[in-house]
């Protein structure tokens, strides 16, 4: 092995990204050939590994950050513990905003990581100066503080574009029919969409969303009426800037009990461990296979269910007392 391979292969860095996919649902649906692409193999866990590296080199690069800056970020999650890994690894300081609706298990691994971590109330009106999003903006008003700003930042789009996307291409999105993911910031869709679109694939992106997240209504022009949901990393009550209206060609409205069902299913029937997000994935492509307009899905699986643990052992089952 040449020294510069060696190199490359020992930074921990260069682990992020060429995720596997596997084939699910073979017996459920014989005549439908629906795969999932295991973003939770990615070394901090999740999908968002690759945009922080990227929001981060890609800051680096243009000269916003420097050593000692300290790098901000509002989040459901994900996004922050992408940031206080790499953030760890480059040595910046690292402060998260995020929201109660967060699972313990996302806020021990923050601090696990040594971010900085304050929780707000969640499903706030985006304009309440109480909002997980607008505390973070105002904490890097002053000092040496970068906001990486994920609903903002087309570095965001750009790692899956250059990346996620290339991948999905080749372990069979090449055929595809369908490409379903979830929405939170909207890197995932963004990126993917720009990327097959510019293959010529005539693959349907389809969103699975929270019922009660704005999307529904932005994507299909329908009336909003919202509530709160359970389902960390997806749905929205404002529209994030990096998001265009015409990529979309449907969205399933997913609840919170489907998407929880379709996690307990997946476990039971594949052993595969899926989160909240994936769950939804997972129901709006049965929902979309029992339509038999898609011969080929390809499901984005943003992450695991180790990191829900606890949300999903107290739904519904409870332990058995003796
Ligand atoms: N699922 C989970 C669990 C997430 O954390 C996120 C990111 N918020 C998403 C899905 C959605 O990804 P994106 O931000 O690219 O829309």
């Amino acid at each position: 092995m040449h020294t510069s391979e060696r190199n490359q292969t020992c930074n921990l860095l260069n682990l992020i990204g060429n995720t596997p996919v596997v084939n699910i649902m073979t017996s459920l649906f014989p005549y439908t050939d629906i795969k999932i692409k295991l973003e939770s193999y990615n070394p901090g866990g999740s999908i968002k590994d690759r945009v922080a590296l990227k929001m981060i080199t890609d800051a680096e690069e243009s000269g916003l950050i420097e050593p000692g800056y300290e790098l901000v970020e509002a989040t459901s999650g994900n996004t922050g513990i992408g940031i206080a890994w790499v953030g760890r690894l480059k040595g910046y300081k690292v402060t998260i905003f995020t929201h109660d609706k967060v699972s313990k298990e996302k806020l021990a691994l923050l601090k696990f990581y040594g971010a900085t971590v304050f929780v707000a109330q969640a499903d706030l009106p985006a304009d309440s100066e109480s909002n997980y999003l607008n505390l973070a903006k105002d904490y890097c008003s002053s000092g040496y503080r970068y906001f990486c700003d994920q609903f903002n930042n087309l570095s965001n789009t750009l790692s899956h574009y250059k990346a996620t996307a290339p991948e999905l291409w080749l372990q069979g999105g090449r055929d595809a029919d369908a490409i379903i993911c979830g929405v939170g910031s909207g890197g995932t869709l963004m990126g993917l969409s720009k990327y097959f679109r510019e293959k010529g694939s005539k693959a349907k992106f389809i969103v699975a969303d929270p019922i009660g997240s704005i999307y529904k209504s932005y994507f299909c022009q329908q009336k909003h009426v919202s509530s709160s949901w359970k389902i960390e990393g997806i749905g929205s009550n404002f529209i994030p800037g990096i998001i265009n209206q015409g990529v979309v060609d449907g969205v399933f409205s997913i609840s919170d009990d489907e998407a929880f069902n379709a996690c307990t299913m997946i476990r039971e029937t594949e052993a595969l461990d899926l989160g909240l997000s994936s769950g939804a994935i997972i129901s709006a492509a049965m929902k979309l296979a029992e339509t038999g307009t898609a011969k080929k899905i390809m499901c984005i699986s943003p992450d695991a269910g180790e990191r829900y643990m606890s949300k999903l052992q107290s739904h519904g089952d409870s332990d058995v007392r003796i």
